[in-house]
């Protein structure tokens, strides 16, 4: 890289601690914009930046601003067709040295008109300036002048002129960057070669249109982008591909009636006492075929919170164990492995004696952390024994003690909570076991598409019981006892409720910390409903007592963190206040929203404003809230509110960093490098 024009070996170290180590790190180091310095323009009828060819007829410096605090530098030009323009520079004094009457110059910049009265009637405010050394009317071009010229980000100390001399200089010397396996899908849909690609976007030839480059829409953007795209949809297309052709360990389930799916379909309605959506049915039915394929299924389960996710996952559960086989469950909170726990024992003790589903109850194993040594050996001894289970639990479930028999089948909930890396390292837990993913998170298409695009999808769009009645309200900071009213209608009524802390421990005037909130509510005016207390940082034990009293509805009133952010489901809870809720994502306060309203009684969603909210962001962003139940569209609002950086209030586990990529062109591109990638792994895009 030293041996590059311009980039001594000085330069070539502050680039690499910037990154750039290679020529092809510099390749992708895209210009920010472009600016056009094809051909000086006459300075009259112009608009926007541009380049001008000016002869200078006279140079003046002096003082101006409050006290003559800055120096000025100002010259009067003209250009070939003898109008006249005032040139401007303040605080710029090194500049006098480098203009000169008489001579002349490239002007890059924007002709204004001069109000001030005094000069020529035009204005170039602090333009650019190159000598023109060019024979009479001809301009010499190079790298900065006489073409559309890239401007770059700064790197590492290093400004957009000496990166552009040194792209420029490869460029010049025929340079040709290695060609990639998407060489051949680039040529089929018309594209430059990857050479051409990089030469279009650092070097555009004159004839090319800077406004198309400037809205990155250039025949040359595109086809990186693609290349970019297409590239990593081959290698989803490769995994998936191996995937097929991989086998597992068939499921046997020889004449047990719960291999079949509508039986099996049946049975969980049997248990659970409700009709499964068609959506619920539709998904339970593909997730069973592919559990019948002899490669491993891959499979996401996306739906809003409270579609009805869980029933799903049990049917597949159930189907597993009924071939014979172990299957786990793997929940990002204990207290949600808890309920899972708790929730399948009870349904499956519901069922009828004779029922084959019947005697699955008693082999659920709940594997949460900090259980003692003998707890450890009967888990570890079940684990190994010859009977089919379900295994539920927390990330406990990936620690090296714990070794399957047979897994059969691994499901994730909530799995946006977990890292790429741990859902493998789950997997990993069996020979080639079928996965099944959990997510509420509303995914984009195209972010769907590049993180999962391996994986087959299963969506479920209706909620069970159609909308889901919660009704949103935002209170100012004075209006805690309107909350506080509220409150006791719904616990008087005999439902339940939860107010959630932004935290737990009172650091010093932390009032709003989940214990002190707790120690509030045990002296005042509704301490005759029997409150409970729980955060991550509990017990397992005792918080475990207060989900069960929870559960039990012998407390009814649940004092918390985001610990109950996911997957809780308790039908008689219908009202959640809000401590603080501008120190939370709008994502985030969704899912805790759908922590109410579950069962027959409409929930009320209380958010209690507490900061001073002078700018008003806050309350725009809660607003969004008020008026929208879609969690997508809550997403997307929150991203534009936020302006970017984080898609879904935290980042999504394992998303690659487009280098090339932007909005405007990616759905259309994606699509097209998706299908042709798969196509050539002979896939199915979709
Ligand atoms: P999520 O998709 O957010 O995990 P759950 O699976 O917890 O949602 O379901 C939300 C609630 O809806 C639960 O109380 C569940 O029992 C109930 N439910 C699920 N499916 C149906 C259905 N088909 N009919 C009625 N209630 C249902
Ligand atoms: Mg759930």
């Amino acid at each position: 890289m030293d041996r590059l024009q311009g980039i001594g070996p000085k330069r070539a170290v502050a680039l690499r601690d910037a990154g750039l180590n290679t020529v092809e790190d510099l390749l992708f180091h895209l210009p920010l914009r472009y600016e056009d310095k094809r051909e000086p323009v006459p300075l009259a009828a112009v608009d926007g930046k541009r380049l001008f060819r000016l002869t200078v007829k006279s140079v003046d410096q002096g003082r101006t601003g409050r006290g003559g605090r800055l120096h000025r530098l100002q010259a009067v030009a003209e250009d070939s067709h003898g109008t006249v323009v005032t040139l401007r520079w303040l605080n710029q004094p090194f500049r006098a040295r480098s203009i000169e009457a008489g001579k002349s110059y490239c002007c890059f910049g924007q002709v204004v008109a001069d109000s001030s009265g005094k000069g020529s009637g035009l204005l170039l405010d602090n333009p650019e300036l190159e000598e023109d050394r060019g024979d009479e009317g001809i301009l010499q071009p190079g790298p900065h002048l006489g073409r559309i010229v890239p401007v770059y980000r700064r790197v590492g100390g290093v400004g957009s002129r000496v990166i552009r001399t040194a792209l420029h200089r490869i460029f010049q010397t025929g340079f040709h960057p290695a060609e990639t396996s998407a060489a051949g899908a680039l040529k089929a849909h018309g594209f430059p070669r990857r050479s051409e690609l990089f030469r279009g976007i650092h070097c555009p030839p004159n004839g090319a249109d800077p406004s198309q480059l400037n809205a990155r829409g250039s025949i040359w953007q595109h086809g990186l982008a693609f290349e970019e795209l297409y590239l990593q949809q081959q290698l989803l297309a490769e995994k998936k591909r191996r995937r097929l052709a991989s086998r597992k360990k068939m499921i046997d389930g020889g004449s047990n009636p719960l291999q079949d799916s509508s039986n099996l379909q049946n049975a969980v309605e049997g248990l659970t006492g409700f009709r499964l959506t068609a959506e619920q049915r539709l998904a339970i039915a593909d997730i069973v075929a592919d559990q019948g394929q002899p490669h491993p299924m891959r499979r996401l389960l996306q739906g809003e919170v409270g579609c009805g996710k869980t029933v799903v996952a049990y049917a597949a559960l159930f189907h597993a164990v009924a071939g014979g086989r172990q299957a786990a469950l793997m929940a990002p909170t204990e207290a949600l492995a808890w309920q899972h726990f708790h929730r399948l024992e009870q349904l499956l003790r519901s069922a009828p004696a004779k029922q084959p589903l019947r005697k699955l109850a008693e082999r659920i194993i709940l594997v949460t952390g900090g259980s003692d040594a003998r707890r450890r050996r009967e888990l570890k001894s079940r684990l190994a024994g010859p009977e089919p289970l379900i295994a539920i639990g927390t990330h406990a479930l990936l620690t090296s003690s714990v070794v399957f028999r047979d897994l059969s089948l691994a499901v994730v909930d909530e799995q946006q909570r977990f890292g790429v890396g741990q859902r493998e390292q789950f997997r990993s837990k069996g020979t080639n076991p079928d996965l099944l993913v959990i997510s509420a998170t509303p995914i984009p298409r195209t972010m769907g598409l590049r993180l999962c695009g391996d994986m087959e999808l299963s969506r479920i769009r209706e909620l069970p019981l159609g909308r889901r009645d919660v009704s949103t309200l935002c209170l100012e900071p004075d209006q805690a006892a309107h909350a506080l009213d509220l409150l006791e209608q719904e616990l008087t009524a005999g439902r339940q409720g939860f107010v959630v802390c932004p935290t737990v421990h009172d650091r010093g005037g932390q009032k709003r910390a989940a214990e002190t909130v707790y120690r509030k509510f045990q002296t005042g005016r509704l301490s005759r409903y029997p409150a409970g207390l729980l955060h991550g940082g509990m017990g397992l034990d005792e918080s475990r007592e207060v989900m069960d009293g929870f559960q039990r509805g012998n407390i009814c009133l649940l004092i918390t963190t985001t610990v109950v952010e996911v997957g809780l489901d308790v039908p008689r809870a219908t009202v959640m206040i809000v401590l603080e809720p501008e120190r939370f994502g709008l994502s985030q306060l969704h899912q805790l929203r759908g922590r109410i309203g579950r069962g027959k009684w409409p929930g009320q969603f209380i958010l209690l404003r507490s900061m001073d909210d002078t700018k008003g962001e806050a309350a725009s962003r809660l607003a969004v809230l008020v008026s929208s139940d879609d969690g997508f569209h809550i997403a997307e609002e929150d991203f534009r509110l936020r302006g970017g950086g984080e898609l879904t209030g935290r980042r999504q586990a394992g998303a690659p960093e487009y280098r090339t990529v932007f909005p405007a062109a990616e759905g259309r591109l994606l699509t097209m490098a998706r299908a042709t990638a798969f196509r050539r792994s002979g896939l199915d895009a979709d």
